[in-house]
C-alpha cells in the first residue's frame, strides 16, 4: 500500500496510521487537524467507553499490549506504576508517600542505556512474557526513592524479599538460569 503523507498522519496515542478524516478538523492547527484520532478523543473524554464498556476493556488490552512490547513503552508503563507508589491514584493513599522520584524522561533514558534492562527485557520477551520475568524495578537502598543511583532492574521473581534471602533457592535460580542477577550480586 502506498501511503500519502498528507493523507495519513499517526495518532500519538493509539500509535496508529490513520486516515485524516480519522481526525477532527482544528482551525488552529498546521495540519488542520487535530492532535488525536477521533476515538483516542473519545477515550480520553471517557464518552465512547461509557457508551461501549465492552470496548474499553478490548481496547486497553490492545494498546497496552502493542506498547508494552517496545523499550519505550515498557519503560514508561514500569514508571506510571512507580509514580503511583509515590503519588498515588485517584482516590487511593500511595504506598509510599514522600518518597523521591526521577522524572519520566530521565527515567526512560536510564533505562534505555542500562544493559541489564536490555538483557532482562529481550529474555522476557524472547521467553512468553512470563509475569516471573518481567524486569522490575529495585530500590537499592529501600529508604531512598526512585533516583539515580539507586534504581536497578531486576527480574520480578527476584523483587521479593522472600526469594532475595532465600540463599539457596537464589543460587538454584542462578544455576538453572532462570534468573539474571547483575554482577555484583553473583559476587
Ligand atoms: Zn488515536
Amino acid at each position: 500500500m502506498k501511503i500519502i503523507d498528507s493523507e495519513y498522519k499517526t495518532c500519538p496515542n493509539c500509535r496508529e496510521l490513520k486516515k485524516l478524516d480519522e481526525f477532527h478538523n482544528c482551525t488552529k492547527a498546521k495540519s488542520g487537524k487535530r492532535t488525536y484520532c477521533k476515538v483516542c478523543t473519545l477515550v480520553m473524554n471517557d464518552v465512547y467507553f461509557k457508551r461501549n464498556p465492552q470496548k474499553l476493556k478490548t481496547y486497553r488490552t490492545n494498546y497496552r499490549f502493542k506498547r508494552r512490547r517496545t523499550l519505550e513503552g515498557f519503560l514508561a508503563g514500569l514508571y506510571s506504576n512507580m509514580r503511583a507508589r509515590v503519588m498515588g491514584v485517584k482516590g487511593q493513599k500511595p504506598f509510599y508517600a514522600g518518597l523521591e522520584i526521577m522524572s519520566r524522561k530521565d527515567f526512560i533514558n536510564f533505562g534505555k542505556n542500562d544493559k541489564s534492562f536490555q538483557r532482562l527485557f529481550n529474555y522476557w520477551l524472547r521467553n512468553g512474557m512470563e509475569r516471573a520475568d518481567v524486569p522490575s524495578i529495585n530500590r537499592i537502598n529501600p529508604e531512598l526513592g526512585y533516583i539515580h543511583g539507586n534504581c536497578e532492574f531486576i527480574q520480578q521473581r527476584l523483587n521479593s524479599s522472600q526469594t532475595r534471602n532465600n540463599k539457596r533457592y537464589f543460587q538454584i535460580l542462578v544455576e538453572n538460569k532462570v534468573i539474571f542477577p547483575i554482577a555484583e550480586k553473583v559476587a
